[in-house]
């Protein structure tokens, strides 16, 4: 007897390959039967005619640190669009180990709240014992690592600080952390050399855990940050993901090309793979410096000026007679949208054999960049259905099977007997995002069901139980 029976859809598993008319049995937490279960006995039924049935989405690159801590009020940023567990820690920034009041850009991205696990382990400990609203894997964060251990982060680590910082990864790693993110493009940790990268990551190695890395520089100086990450993980001998690549910079446009052969040689001889968004704008800390390279900045949100989130920098310049770069560092601290990528790019990126997809929304922001609600279906919608760039099955891979072999997520990714039941639900006709640089929050369309663990948690967008995800803990 089967608890429940996803019955009458069409078939996506995950692995890339074709779809196929199959029902999905599930009892308690994971699928026992893939196949024709019409006349079994089951003690619920969920059609699905006419939709897709595939694994639920595995979000690669989150900041959903803190978020997940809290049980969430109303829609879900992440269960709504059909993810069912995401990747936290990137870009050199995990919520532990460190305890502070004020925590130093950009790693106030995750809010300036939840500064509170001395250790990795208290941390993992206090997630499963909040129950978490989807699944969660998590990374430790460098820069994290560098704002305990240093006094002053504007030199590389000595061999004593690198010691101690890869003596909190090993404990990170023993207690169930999957790996560590980098993020050397950041003033906390720019400093910090290759070398460096090496030698706090050491434990890595041994613990089969992998590296995810922003690398020193997406714009001019590209080629040379991408060697760096490559050396870095070859090192290292592990899987290195390439976070959130693209290029930035009119001049860089195109470029693409390039960065992507590069990569493709390196895959030759060492485990690489990227991730990336499928929007032409980026959104992280305020920087002055990046203001010049993009077409328009929005104001994510300031703390010295509130009312500033939501609005053109350059318009706001306009108005107060001052540069761009001026009224960046008036509003600090503070979060800004870069429109300054080429959809070109973006497409080939998304669209090569190695790239996964992953949201980098940012929660705590008061105005987000809309891929924080709406990655997922903006994928299947608009590059899958209206441009054909990928096919309906290839994108469903990059999201979950191709992300879940990555990440090394046992039982995750694939719909196979044995597995565990995460399951999405969707009408491939309607799924589209609606979340827009206005109106950042909306939820997407389309994603009609969303299963955790075998428990629904999600219909038609709204969450219907918040608690069903677990900790993902390497084994
Ligand atoms: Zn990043």
């Amino acid at each position: 007897m089967f608890d429940l029976v996803i019955e009458g859809g069409e078939l996506i598993d995950g692995t890339g390959a074709a779809r196929r008319r199959a029902d999905v049995g599930i009892a308690g937490y994971k699928v026992v039967a893939i196949g024709l279960l019409a006349d079994q006995p089951a003690r619920q039924r969920v059609s699905a005619k006419g939709r897709i049935v595939a694994p639920g989405f595995i979000d690669v690159h989150t900041h959903d640190d803190c978020l997940l801590l809290h049980a969430p009020q109303g829609a879900h940023p992440k269960l709504s669009q059909g993810v069912t567990t995401v990747i936290t820690g990137n870009c050199g920034i995990s919520l532990a180990p460190l305890m502070t009041q004020s925590p130093p850009a950009p790693l106030d991205l995750l809010g300036t709240s939840d500064w509170r696990f001395d250790r990795f382990a208290d941390y993992l400990d206090a997630l499963e014992q909040a129950q978490p609203i989807v699944n969660a894997a998590c990374l430790v964060g460098h820069s994290t690592l560098r704002v305990k251990h240093m006094q002053q982060l504007t030199r590389a680590a000595t061999p004593d600080e690198c010691a101690r910082m890869a003596a909190d990864l090993a404990s990170a790693l023993q207690a169930g952390a999957i790996g560590m993110s980098t993020g050397v493009y950041y003033p906390p940790a720019q400093s910090a050399t290759a070398d460096e990268l090496v030698a706090v990551g050491a434990p890595l190695t041994a613990a089969g855990g992998m590296v995810a890395m922003h690398i020193r520089d997406e714009g001019d100086a590209i080629t040379a940050a991408l060697r760096e990450a490559l050396h870095v993980g070859n090192s290292l001998g592990i899987t290195t993901v390439l976070s959130h690549h693209k290029l930035v910079g009119t001049a860089n446009h195109g470029r693409s090309f390039e960065t992507l052969s590069i990569i493709d040689a390196a895959a030759k001889t060492q485990s690489v793979c990227m991730d990336c968004y499928p929007y032409n704008a980026s959104s992280t800390m305020l920087l002055p410096a990046r203001v010049h390279q993009s077409s328009e900045v929005l104001v994510t949100w300031s703390k010295t000026e509130p009312l500033a989130a939501g609005r053109s920098l350059f318009e706001l310049a306009k108005e107060r007679n001052r540069t761009p770069e001026d009224v960046a560092k008036a509003l600090q601290p503070a979060g800004a949208i870069y429109f300054a990528m080429d959809e070109g790019d973006v497409s080939r990126i998304m669209s090569h054999p190695l790239t996964m997809i992953g949201s980098d929304g940012l929660a705590h922001d008061v105005q987000p960049h809309p891929r924080l609600w709406g990655t997922f279906p903006r994928v299947l919608g608009r590059y899958v259905r209206e441009q054909r760039l990928l096919s309906l099955e290839l994108a469903v891979h990059k999201m979950t099977g191709l992300s879940a072999r990555r990440f090394g997520l046992k039982g995750r990714g694939v719909l196979a007997v044995g597995n565990f039941a995460d399951v999405v639900i969707f009408d491939e006709h309607q799924v589209a995002d609606r979340a827009s640089y206005q109106q950042p929050t909306r939820v997407s369309s389309g994603i009609d069901a969303v299963f955790v663990n075998g428990v629904l948690a999600c219909e038609q967008g709204r969450t219907v139980h918040s608690h069903a995800g677990r900790v993902l803990r390497r084994a």
